[in-house]
């Protein structure tokens, strides 16, 4: 009987956490959407003469939230792929510190008031693993660096040899996660509702992704957070090799 009893409460936990799943996921997408149909209706009413730089307006906000609206789905899909255990992982030789490189030069260009600091070893081993799960995992934890840091600072990537894995570090300097909210934001659609958050824009899934991927390539993410004083993601890889030689 306490068998069968932890049986319905385990499925009615599964039930319960898809439906809190399709409810966000609603919720998510509705939003846009709501959004591109506004705009769309207004410029197809025929009692009202919008002037040309009213319509470009409303279609260059068209074209906004339709590019949102795809990222959001993109992020969707994987997010339940992740979860499912239904992604393909396709291992490679990879430089880490190349990956990190890039994702530096794509945001140093659109942050002005962040300095990014690459800190890798010339010695850095190379990894196995999958190179767009990994500048995807990078290019996020960077892009939340320069997101939840509204006054600037620096930001680095840094990367050290521990055993028979790889440490990659993302620091930044800046609002920090309070500590009541710190156990929930890998979970899917989680956001800190603070004041310090209003104001950016984000889906939620980008942490849940991460971890996903991470996990996905056999290694561990973590933070260190201070409110008001800034936030360091960690994640580990095994190092290329090890594994081989376990088998
Ligand atoms: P998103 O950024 O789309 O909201 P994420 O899953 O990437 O979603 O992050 C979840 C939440 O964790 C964010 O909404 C934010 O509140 C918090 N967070 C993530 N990274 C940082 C960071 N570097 N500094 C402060 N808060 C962060």
């Amino acid at each position: 009987l306490a068998q069968e009893a932890d049986e319905a409460r385990a499925l009615h936990e599964a039930d319960r956490l898809r439906s809190e799943f399709v409810s966000s996921v609603s919720h998510e997408l509705r939003t846009p959407l709501t959004i591109i149909k506004g705009y769309a209706t207004s410029l197809l009413r025929k009692n009202v003469e919008w002037d040309e730089a009213t319509k470009l307006e409303f279609l260059k906000s068209i074209d906004e939230k339709t590019d949102e609206l795809r990222d959001l789905i993109d992020k969707i899909l994987l997010s339940a792929k992740l979860e499912a255990g239904a992604l393909k992982i396709e291992k490679e030789p990879l430089l880490i510190a190349q990956i990190a490189r890039k994702v530096v030069e794509d945001n140093a260009r659109w942050s002005q008031n962040h300095h990014f600091r690459l800190e890798f070893p010339a010695s850095f081993p190379v990894v196995e693993a999958d190179p767009r799960c990994i500048e995807q995992v990078i290019r996020n934890l960077a892009e939340n660096a320069v997101k939840y840091s509204p006054n600037g600072g620096e930001i680095s990537i840094s990367g050290e040899v521990k055993g028979d894995e790889i440490i990659v570090t993302v620091k930044d300097q800046g609002v920090g996660i309070p500590v009541q909210y710190q156990g929930k934001i890998f979970e899917r659609f989680f956001r800190v509702g603070s004041p310090l958050t209003r104001g950016t824009s984000g889906s939620g899934l980008g942490l849940s992704i991460c971890k996903g991927n991470i996990k996905a390539h056999g290694g561990r993410i973590w933070f260190e957070s201070e409110a008001g004083k800034g936030t360091a993601f960690h994640f580990s890889l095994p190092v290329a090799g090890v594994e081989m030689d376990e088998l």
